[in-house]
Formats: structure tokens, sequence, C-alpha cells
């Protein structure tokens, strides 16, 4: 009899136990994938041309074989398997808020024709929920979340798959893909498999050298192809042995798994502060001059080239290095007094590996109202930050060419420069200075008001 395969974040064939289970009965599969609406509609150009890439890629795969259904997954699925005569349905579990109701919904569904909703590994090494502390609850600080997830380990990759293909129903054909102002990288397994060996061959050896340095290609650039599950963080992890930059990178990977597994705990943390005291009693600015800062954070021309740069990156791009993305979140919340939030649901317009529970968090992180010891009164110096980790310029010059002419590390301070503004950059929009200290006073006054 034959078994659905539903693909969701999950868009490979390689180590993949959800379609080892499919094809597990008799080996006849039918592999779906559902353009859900809900997802679809509120979705950004790039994640809607990058999904539609990497479905190209699944579809070539699998010799033209997947089907593609538009429309309410709980109608979808069901009418998909009970075409096929399928008595069950395969997928990863998805941890998501969102994943998690559409699940239960097409699980009830599915019982009601007599199918069954078989759920199976998951985009994670580590399934959220599994590292717990011995008292049996979540972890809410990395470090120790890091160690205990080490302890518990994770499965080697999963055997290849071999299948029929069938296609029960019309295929719906592929949504359309959205013109966008710069190229994307390459999508789909074969891409993310080829783009991992590249870079554990030529830079993971010098990760934990470089990665903090925006000007060079020093980190993996993985975080697209991870997050459509093209490879699966074991994969990764399989090929991890015990060097400086190996044992780095393992914990980035873990920084992933982390923020999954609170998000999984705590759904609400999407979108809203884990301290309720951010969202409710924080005196954030509003109204046309917070909004008029607001666009000139979003379009790169604060007048503080490290931050402009990065800003700048990610509309060239669809990305932004690590170090930059911090120091952009830092600058929204506490020189612009923005709430994360709105820095947030920008990033997701634009990044490439948008991911919820990596960025909310990435953004908690620095905002100082997440998880992590990570005080609100850390407060990021913009123009330190651009001399400490661009130290010859490099970064800020190739994203801010009205910085151009201004050489090694003084593209950083333009205003220390005589003709530093002759191209045409920006002044300053805030004074840092000033900012930092009304940013520790509206905590004070946060803390006041909720004690
Ligand atoms: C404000 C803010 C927003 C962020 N938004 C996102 C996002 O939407 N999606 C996203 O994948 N990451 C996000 N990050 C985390 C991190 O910046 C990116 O994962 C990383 O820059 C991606 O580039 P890379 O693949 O070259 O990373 P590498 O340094 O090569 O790391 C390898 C992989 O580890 C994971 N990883 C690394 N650092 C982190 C981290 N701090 N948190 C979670 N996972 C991590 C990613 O999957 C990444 O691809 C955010 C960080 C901050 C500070």
């Amino acid at each position: 009899m034959p078994a659905v395969a539903w693909f969701r974040r999950d868009l490979r064939l390689g180590d993949n136990p959800a379609l080892g289970a499919a094809a597990g009965a008799d080996g006849a599969v039918v592999p779906l994938f559902v353009v859900d609406p809900a997802l679809w509609e509120p979705a950004s150009d790039v994640r809607r041309a990058y999904l539609v890439e990497s479905l190209h890629s699944l579809d070539d795969a699998l010799g033209g074989q997947l089907l593609l259904q538009h429309g309410d997954p709980v109608a979808r699925v069901v009418e998909v398997a009970r075409a096929a005569g399928a008595t069950q349905v395969h997928a990863a579990s998805d941890f998501g808020p969102y994943g998690v109701r559409r699940d239960a919904a097409v699980r009830a569904a599915l019982a009601e024709q007599g199918i069954e909703l078989v759920l199976t590994g998951s985009p994670y090494a580590v399934a959220p929920g599994r590292v717990t502390k011995d008292d049996g609850t979540s972890y809410r600080v990395y470090t120790p979340f890091y160690r205990a997830w080490m302890r518990h380990g994770w499965r080697d990759p999963a055997p290849d798959v071999a299948a029929d293909w069938l296609m029960p129903v019309e295929c719906h054909g592929y949504p359309e893909r959205p013109d966008l102002p710069f190229a994307l990288p390459p999508a789909g397994e074969a891409a993310a498999l080829a783009h991992w060996d590249d870079f554990r061959r030529s830079r993971l050896a010098a990760y934990d050298d470089t990665r903090n340095l925006p000007a060079l290609d020093g980190t993996s650039t993985m975080g697209h192809h991870l997050k459509w599950g093209e490879i699966h963080p074991r994969t990764i992890l399989a090929e991890l042995g015990d060097s400086a930059g190996e044992e780095t990178f393992r914990k980035e990977i873990a920084w992933r798994e982390f923020y999954a597994d609170v998000l999984a705990q705590r759904p609400d943390s999407g979108r809203r502060s884990m301290d309720a005291r951010f969202d409710d009693d924080f005196g954030w600015d509003s109204g046309p001059e917070a909004d008029a800062r607001f666009e000139a954070w979003a379009a790169g021309r604060t007048g503080f080239p490290f931050v402009d740069a990065g800003m700048r990156q990610l509309l060239a791009e669809g990305w932004m290095h690590n170090r930059v993305r911090m120091v952009v979140a830092s600058f929204l919340v506490k020189d612009l007094h923005l709430p994360w939030q709105r820095g947030a649901a920008h990033f997701m317009r634009w990044l490439r590996d948008g991911d919820l529970a990596s960025n909310s968090h990435g953004w908690q992180w620095t905002a100082g109202c997440g998880t992590d010891a990570s005080p609100y009164h850390r407060v990021f110096n913009p123009v330190g930050q651009g001399e400490k980790f661009d130290p010859d310029g490099d970064y800020v010059r190739r994203y801010v060419p009205e910085l151009a002419h201004l050489p090694g590390k003084t593209a950083h301070a333009p205003w220390d420069v005589l003709g530093g503004y002759d191209q045409g950059y920006p002044e300053r929009i805030v004074d840092h200075a000033a900012e930092r200290l009304d940013a520790l006073e509206r905590l004070a006054a946060m803390k006041a008001a909720a004690s």
C-alpha cells in the first residue's frame, strides 16, 4: 500500500527518516508539498523565491514527481492520501507554533478517514523537548543546555531511501517566484551538500578565528540550507571532529537547537518578549520621529558606518554577518529605543535564512529580554564594535560607497576625518553616549514600574 511523504521543512531525500518510514511499507510513496496560504501569504519575497527554487531542486531529484498542492493542508493532505489509497501520511515533526497547530488539525482530519499521521524525526539533531534538566524542566540558559545536549547525543545519519514515486492527483504547479533585487545562492539538497563540503574543506579549520570578522568569508552561510532542511544538522554534526574550529561550529549548531527548544516550550516567544515587562512596561518610542529613525536604520542611513554596512548588506544580499546582526539589533533597541519586534520583522522580510526561533531569540538575546544572561544594560558601541571586528574598514567600504574614499579604520569615524562627508554620507542620527544613558534610564523606570 502506498504512503504519503509530506515534505515541509525537510526538502531533501538523503538523511530523511520520515521519508524512510514512508518507503518502509512497500516502497510506493507520494512525495507531497502543500503550498499553504497561511504560510505563503505572509512570507516575504525572499522566502518565497528561495522556497520555489528549493522545490524545483527537490522535484528534479524526484524525477519530476513532486506533487505540489495549493490550499489548506487539512483538506489537501486528506484528499491526496485518500486518492492514493494510503493508510499513513509520514512527515518530520514541526515544533513551531503554527506547525504544531496545523499538524494536530491534519492528524484529526486524517483519523476521521482511518488514516494515520506518523511523525518521525525533526529538523534538529535532538528534537525540542528532549534535552531537560534532572527535574524534567527545560533549560533557559544556553551553556547548560549545550552541555546536556552533548551528553544526550544524536543518531547517525539515516540511510538512503529507494522508492517508487506516485502522483495520484493532478499537480497544481509551482507558485509564482517573485523577482528579487539580488541573486540567491543555489538552493536544494545538492547545493547544500556541495556548499557544506566546500566550507568543511576550505574554511572550517579557521572558523574559530575568522567567524567574527565580517569582511572575511569566515562563516559557513549554511543558514538557509538548514532552515529548509536541504541538509540535516545531523549530517553536519557527523562530520565534525574536535579541533577548535569544529567545536565552535558545533556550538553554533547548538544555538539553533537551543532556540528551537525555547520556542517549543514558549510558543508565544516568537512574537512576545520572554520577560513580559519589556512589552508591557517599557517606554519604547513611537510616532513619526521614531518611524523616521526606523526607516533610516532599515535603509542603512544612520550615520554609524558599521550599522549602515550591515543593513545595506542585508538589502544587497538577503544575509548579514552574525556579529553585525548583534550590533544593528542593539542599535535599534538601545540607541533608537524601538521594540525588538520591529527589527525582527524587517529581518524576516529580508533574510534568506530567516527563521522564527533563531531570529526572535537572536533579537531577544540582544535586547536583553530573552532567555540568556545578556543583560539589557550591556549596550554595544557601534563604532567600537566596527573598529574591533572590521579593523581595516574593508567591510564598511564594501557596502557603503560614500565611505570608500576613507582609508583603513578611518572609515569607521568619518566625523574625525577632513573630507569624511565629501561623498554624501549622512550625519549620525543620534548621539550614542546620550542614547546609552537614556536606554539605561528607561530600564530603571521599567523596573520601578514593575516592582
Ligand atoms: C538579531 C539576530 C537575528 C538572527 N536571525 C536569524 C535567523 O533568522 N535565522 C538564523 O538561522 N539565524 C539567525 N541568527 C543567528 C546567526 O546570526 C545566523 O545563524 C548566522 O549569521 C548565519 O550565518 P552562517 O550560516 O554563516 O552561520 P555560521 O556561523 O556558519 O553558523 C552555522 C549555523 O549555526 C547556526 N547558528 C549560528 N549562530 C547562531 C545563533 N546565534 N542562533 C541560532 N543559530 C545559529 C545557523 O544555523 C548557522 O547557519 C540571528 C542572530 C541575531 C543576533
